[in-house]
């Protein structure tokens, strides 16, 4: 592909050229690939149609000199009768004194405005000497930011098509805008910045966001074949006969789903591709367990493996359920920020010479000064709560270990194939037999008497109750409820044989850890917390959770609260005090009483609440698209996602003229790609 220089368009100067880099712009395919970020619509339209205050363009023949007054230092009024059809209308303008030698009788003029229809007056904020057909009905407006005027910035992009508009190359393959009749690369760039009407409009983006994101899933597969096909010779051996003993010996058979993912780690493990999948799995659906056997395997062939959690209770936690799982047959390690000097030392060093097998910790896994001996797996559980450097850099950790990503929030289909479109999908839909769904009931906070009641019975029955606030302060702002105050109100109003515990984020970790130990042992009966509890705790004897202000939770995060229950045999039940105002507060009330699966939850919340809400937009990965919206174009996203599949895998890539393009695009990411593991 040719890189030319704006400087090649007639008229651009060195300093015009200075001017425009200051928005990115610096060859002619950046100023062509610089889209209007929106469109006016002047659309001259019957004067009778015409809505008092609204925006209107009318055409119109000047019947009077215009009138200038000026008050003010430098403000001025421009007043000029028109005769629009049979109707004499007022045109307003304001600061436009210069316009007054324009408008001279006789002349035809455009103006648009707002429209006083008590007044038959409109006050213009555009004009334009002549008749509409001069130009098109649709004005496209561009983010300029003063660089350069947008008169002058449309000349440019109009004379590069004059000079160059002929080897704009194709980048579609004909096969494919064929199938999706999509127009041609010159025609679309055309149409978007010129075009002629609402039709042509609508077509040229049609083409344009096939393209943008045939382009990104390209690159995103070429990434999963590159984690697949680098590294080779980290073919693993299994030693099939201890690992089926383990998964005999566990207290519990897999489900289908287990053995599903499982087999599917199993063959990135022993293949000499270098592992990079998610997987996927409701709370409570046994991903630990897989990832413990995934450990097991690569340990039992004498390589070290490490697992990464974003806190420290459930580094504790997890370290804790290792511990029975594994018993002797593995030495495990904990490293998290509170271990420290010293005994930090003697991990590091155990580490470094292999005696530690299984490493459980948090960021602290990945600074510098761990060196593994043979790290041979790497688990990242909760991973979204990980940046994407954090995740690199575990990625890139010595030996270029396999890597296995959990998490317990679902991810919608849509923003999986966007954000993680990289990676291999392992779900687990399943859960374990004889696991009761959680009631979930939606309540008003009135009925709150009521409430402790129920959690009172509960109790009785030597069951436990978690009631989580979402803040520890008072916040004038935003009146959410007192963690502590709640705390004292249950306090008052609970038997006193009903102990409450109190765990929030003030209190320190070794406050906290202590206080989740109690309840985990049976000597709280009722927690009060914020959303510390959030994230992997387990304490099957809870059976009720009681969430405040549900409203003001995402669903996905609710429905992990709610995983903190149902976790043993007896039935469990989730209380969602809300009182939503609008309607879609209402309806993510509602679906949460519907439905206990994760992945149709995710799917709503991205639907009421949009994809930034979802993960937090930094974490969800998006990347930002000129012009398609993940959210809207889905459907786009997924045909692109099948194309990118089929092309990089097509001879025709490199036979086909038609495929040059898209063959070096993906040839330009690979080598960009090399370069960020260098
Ligand atoms: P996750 O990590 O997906 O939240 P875990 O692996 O922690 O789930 O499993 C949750 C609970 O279910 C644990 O107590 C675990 O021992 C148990 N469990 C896991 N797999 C099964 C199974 N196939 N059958 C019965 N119980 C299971
Ligand atoms: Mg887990």
């Amino acid at each position: 592909m040719m890189e030319r220089a704006v400087t090649e368009i007639s008229g651009v100067g060195p300093k015009m050229a200075e001017n425009i880099s200051e928005l990115g712009i610096k060859t002619v395919d950046d100023l062509i690939n610089t889209f209007p970020s929106r469109y006016e619509h002047f659309e001259v339209l019957n004067i009778r149609e015409l809505v008092h205050d609204q925006n209107a363009t009318l055409e119109g023949v000047v019947l009077a000199e215009a009138v200038v007054t000026f008050f003010g230092k430098k403000k001025n009024r421009l007043t000029v009768p028109i005769q629009v059809e049979d109707v004499v209308v007022k045109v307003v303008m304001f600061n436009r004194a210069f316009a007054k030698k324009q408008l001279i009788p006789n002349q035809t003029v455009t103006v648009t405005g707002k429209w006083d229809q008590h007044r038959q007056q409109i006050t213009a904020s555009h004009y334009k000497v002549g008749k509409t057909e001069d130009e098109p009905s649709i004005q496209p407006v561009y983010l300029l930011r003063q660089v350069i005027g947008s008169g002058s910035f449309k000349k440019l992009v109009s004379q590069a098509f004059k000079q160059f508009g002929d080897t704009f190359e194709e980048t579609i393959p004909s096969f494919y805008k064929e199938r999706y009749k999509l127009l041609d690369r010159k025609s679309a760039l055309l149409a978007i910045h010129f075009p002629s009407d609402v039709k042509q409009l609508k077509q040229a983006k049609r083409r344009l966001i096939y393209e943008e994101l045939l382009m990104y899933q390209l690159k995103m597969q070429t990434m999963r074949q590159y984690h697949k096909t680098q590294s080779a010779g980290h073919a693993k051996q299994i030693n099939s006969e201890k690992v089926n003993a383990f998964i005999e010996n566990l207290p519990f058979h897999l489900t289908d789903a287990q053995k599903k993912a499982w087999g599917e780690i199993r063959s990135d493990l022993i293949s000499k591709h270098r592992m990079h999948r998610l997987l996927q799995g409701d709370v409570g659906s046994g991903k630990t367990a897989v990832a413990a056997i995934a450990l097991y395997s690569v340990i039992t062939v004498q390589k070290q493996g490490a697992i990464m959690v974003p806190t420290e209770i459930l580094a504790e936690q997890h370290a804790q359920s290792f511990d029975n799982l594994f018993g002797d047959l593995v030495n495990i390690a904990l490293l998290t920020g509170s271990v420290k000097g010293k005994k930090r030392k003697q991990i590091l060093e155990r580490i470094q010479n292999g005696e530690i097998d299984l490493v459980v910790g948090t960021h602290a896994l990945i600074q510098n000064d761990v060196h593994f001996s043979d790290l041979g797996l790497v688990i990242v559980d909760e991973q979204h709560r990980f940046g994407v450097n954090q995740r690199k850099v575990l990625r890139e950790k010595a030996m270029d270990p396999d890597v296995l990503f959990m998490t317990a929030t679902p991810i919608p289909r849509t923003l999986a194939i966007t954000s993680y479109g990289d990676m291999d999908m392992s779900i687990i839909n399943q859960m374990p037999q004889g696991r009761k769904p959680v009631e979930t009931y939606w309540v008003k906070e009135s009925v709150l008497p009521r409430i402790l009641k129920f959690i009172e019975k509960e109790v009785q029955h030597n069951h436990q109750a978690y009631v989580i606030a979402p803040l520890i302060e008072e916040s004038d702002k935003l009146d959410i409820q007192n963690a502590v105050d709640l705390y004292q109100h249950l306090e008052i109003e609970m038997p006193d044989s009903t102990s409450i515990g109190l765990l929030h984020g003030r209190l320190t970790n070794q406050e906290k850890e202590e206080m989740m130990h109690q309840f985990a042992e049976n000597q709280l009966n009722v927690l009060v917390a914020t959303t510390v509890v959030e994230v992997g705790v387990n304490v099957p004897n809870a059976t009720v959770m009681v969430i405040y202000d549900a409203e003001r939770f995402g669903l996905s995060q609710l429905h992990q609260l709610r995983g903190r229950v149902g976790r043993g045999d007896a039935q469990s039940y989730c209380i969602l005090i809300a009182d939503p105002k609008g309607e879609v507060g209402k309806r993510r009330m509602q679906i949460m009483t519907e439905t206990s699966d994760g992945f149709i939850l995710a799917e709503e919340d991205l639907k009421l609440r949009g994809p930034g809400d979802f993960f937090g937009k930094k974490q969800s990965g998006l990347p930002d698209f000129q012009l398609a919206d993940p959210a809207i174009d889905y459907r786009t996203l997924e045909t692109a996602r099948q194309d990118a599949v089929d092309i990089i895998s097509s001879d025709l890539l490199t036979e086909d003229l038609e495929y040059r393009y898209l063959n070096h695009f993906i040839n330009k990411t690979l080598k960009e790609q090399l370069k960020g593991f260098d």
